[in-house]
């Protein structure tokens, strides 16, 4: 058994024998195939425990990587020892489908005592779909396939907008501000989402979604500090981080036990951490000390819904628009600062719209709260999938600079909305794996032009 397949066990001597790395060096051979040394895959990647971490393992005699490596390259010592006769050695390289880099043992090649021929293999098409995509000519069809595949091609070399992501021009509408910056990440994204309104597939993991995961987070987090405000309690510095840790704690075990049993063990975990690592609800509390300036209020889940002044290229423009950010803490002096609690990473700078977007509208619909004025002061993404968990939006301009740009993006998205472009032009390939709508995503011609 090689993997996950069986194979009839070999009779005599000779032939071939397919054999897997741990199997093959026990044998003799005329000549040995090692195939597949790919990275990630030979030596293996180790994953990550999710629950030990790797000082922990290696106090407790886990293998550390180095020796991992070790044992690997004397394993392909012995294999390239094997032969009697010749050892051929490969890997592969795929062109625009995925990016395979060659294992990083086969520069121990290079290091043998043998003679090194280097080869390399241009390899046509292994499929008939492969064939009929890129040597058409070559494969003999009946005349219906004949006559589709001839249509495909000649749209293929005319290649109109319409068949290119371009809808016509689109009615101004209400937007919804995550959906605009969905948008930013991949056009046609928010075309599947917000204009086809396709629902996501289900998902079916035995464990919470990241989605549901997000939301039951947000719930502890929105909870707590109603709890926190509704005491009277006032700002959480670091005198009073212990009582806050100790509430956060107990609103957060009322949370859990709403959770189905199966799901409990892991989350609680996960927010209130353990002996080996520590949870969001400690981290969210430890940013919480640290941050300058007194509150004078938290707003929770602030609700904005109409007509806003966005400043654009070309000036002030209203737009309507709706969202919720999760914080909004009004600071002494007439400052505000707006939070967003990112379960993940928090978005590329590029395309962060939430937090000026919301930071602009809320100065417009607070002013003479309190009997004042307000001005963003600071904006920021806690994002517990970061390593430094405090994401501010202005990581490199001030936060006038980073708010006025973040307007910018957004008016210049409604703008594309507006024009209909909803071109598959992911804003990172990888989006691609995570993505929802797949299977109505023409994300085959990217690359064509
Ligand atoms: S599959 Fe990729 S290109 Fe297509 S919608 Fe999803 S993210 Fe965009």
């Amino acid at each position: 058994m090689i993997e996950g397949a069986t194979f009839a066990a070999p009779r005599g001597t000779g032939g071939v024998v397919l054999l897997d790395a741990g199997a093959a060096r026990y044998g003799v051979f005329d000549n040995v195939f090692l195939v597949g040394l790919l990275d990630g895959e030979w030596p293996e990647r180790r994953r990550q425990s999710s629950l030990y971490p790797a000082s922990l393992l290696s106090q407790l005699g886990w293998s550390r990587d180095i020796e991992r490596l070790r044992a690997a390259r004397a394993g392909l010592a012995d294999l390239l020892g094997l032969a009697t006769g010749r050892v051929s050695v490969s890997t592969v390289a795929f062109e625009d489908d995925a990016v395979v880099a060659g294992s990083a043992l086969l520069e121990d090649v290079a290091d043998t005592v043998l003679p090194l021929t280097p080869e390399s293999f241009l390899l046509g098409p292994v499929t008939a779909e492969a064939g009929l995509a890129e040597l058409p000519d070559a494969v003999t069809l009946p005349q219906e396939p004949l006559e589709w595949l001839s249509l495909r091609r000649s749209r293929a070399t005319v290649a109109p907008q319409r068949y290119r992501g371009a809808t016509g021009p689109r009615a101004p509408a209400r937007y919804a501000v995550s959906a605009v910056e969905r948008y930013l990440s991949g056009p046609f994204k928010y075309f599947a989402s917000s204009v086809l309104r396709l629902g996501e597939e289900p998902d079916d993991e035995l464990i919470l979604s990241p989605r549901t995961r997000g939301r039951f987070v947000h719930d502890v987090f929105r909870a707590f500090f109603a709890r926190w405000q509704e005491d009277g309690s006032g700002p959480i510095d670091v005198e009073r981080l212990e009582e806050a840790r100790a509430m956060a704690r107990v609103t957060a075990e009322e949370h859990l036990a709403t959770l189905p049993p199966r799901d409990r063990a892991v989350e609680r975990v996960w927010v209130l951490g353990s002996p080996a690592g520590t949870g969001v609800i400690d981290r969210l509390l430890t940013l919480e000390a640290d941050r300058p300036g007194r509150v004078v209020e938290r707003l929770l889940e602030y609700r904005f819904d109409g007509e806003y002044q966005l400043e654009g290229k070309e000036g002030p423009r209203s737009v309507r628009l709706r969202g919720i950010v999760d914080r909004i803490d009004l600071l002494e002096g007439g400052r505000l600062r707006v939070i967003d609690y990112k379960t993940g990473h928090a978005p590329a700078r590029g395309q962060a719209l939430q937090l000026p977007v919301y930071g602009r509208c809320a100065e417009q619909e607070l002013d003479g709260r309190h009997g004042t004025a307000w001005e963003v002061d600071s904006a920021a993404y806690v994002a517990f999938g970061e390593a430094r968990a405090w994401v501010p939006l202005d990581r490199r301009q001030d936060i006038a600079q980073a708010v006025s740009q973040g307007q910018q993006r957004f008016l210049a998205a409604v703008d594309e909305i507006e024009r209909g472009q909803f071109q598959v032009r992911p804003s990172e390939p990888y989006r691609c794996v995570y993505c929802e709508y797949p299977t109505v995503c023409r994300k085959d011609y990217v690359g064509d032009d």
